[in-house]
């Protein structure tokens, strides 16, 4: 089981690092999770390009985590010489997003039709849509994916999934508090998957803009910070931590002071770093 940040930046733009999406390769299946901003080209980079993606999974509807699924959605149909569905498994009302953007995508849809005979002749662009609430368990080949519930309110619903796949698993925990459910979904999984924040860097930025410092402080309220996610990762028994979605991101050279915050609370090993940064177990 191989588990690759295919993009660990946040809402906020950054220059180095696509938005949110995680890739877990297991039992022969690429299962990629939320699909943020440049997510198509992270994608090329880890070996998987959107045609070989066997399912997404999203874990909640904020736009940083599904910005990019439209691209990932033409980006298939336009490389795949044979029509192959999308397969998304997402929280109660991902459909009506997704029809969203196929309303959106169909002037393009037609510009590709009218165009090339071939994808004339085929069925158009064909997205499978499973909406999936906590408790639900489903299979993607031979992996099982079990969902939790997440706490990322006033965002609701909002899910993290539990994959499991030739005697490994891996939680992805995506935008949340630390709560039971999320522990228990975690319980000594090999290798969990937290979206991150720190304070500290965010009461900083709050001095330099202090405009945006009442939308600074409500973020802080629905996220895990790192030390929740080190606390998270030591009751639950987690083998491997990975942080991702960094806000504010990262720079080259701060890793040391992000992992300073984390190794207190938890013995077990911490992966963090820049876009494909990997850990297998
Ligand atoms: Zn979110
Ligand atoms: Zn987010």
């Amino acid at each position: 089981m191989k588990v690759t940040l295919t993009g660990t930046g946040s809402p906020i733009p950054d220059a180095n690092r696509a938005g949110p999406s995680t890739l877990v390769q297991c039992a022969g299946q690429n299962i990629l999770i939320d699909c943020g901003r440049g997510v198509a080209m992270r994608l090329v980079a880890a070996g998987v390009p959107a045609p070989f993606v066997s399912a997404i999974l999203i874990t909640h509807l904020h736009s940083d985590h599904i910005t990019d699924l439209n691209d990932l959605v033409t980006t298939r149909w336009i490389l795949t010489p044979e029509a192959t569905p999308t397969v998304i498994y997402g929280p109660l009302g991902t459909q009506k997003v997704v029809d969203g953007m196929m309303a959106m995508l169909t002037p393009d849809q037609k510009y590709r039709h009218d165009h090339h005979a071939d994808l004339r002749s085929g069925p158009g662009m064909q997205i499978i849509v499973h909406e999936v609430v906590p408790g639900d368990e489903f299979k993607i080949g031979d992996a099982r994916v079990i969902v939790g519930r997440t706490d990322h309110r006033p965002v609701t619903p909002s899910i993290g999934f539990r994959i499991e796949a030739e005697g490994k698993s891996v939680v992805l925990a995506g935008d949340t508090v630390p709560c039971d459910e999320l522990d228990a979904l975690c319980k000594n999984a090999d290798i969990y998957v937290q979206t991150v924040l720190r304070p500290d860097l965010i009461e900083l930025v709050k001095q330099f803009v202090p405009a945006l410092a009442s939308r600074s402080n409500d973020i802080l309220d629905y996220h895990s910070n790192v030390e929740d996610a080190a606390k998270t990762a030591a009751r639950a028994g987690v083998k491997t931590l990975m942080l991702t979605h960094y806000v504010p991101a990262m720079q080259p050279g701060q890793e040391a002071d992000w992992l300073a915050l984390a190794t207190p609370h938890f013995a077990g090993n911490i992966v963090l770093g820049p876009d494909l940064t990997s850990a297998e177990a």
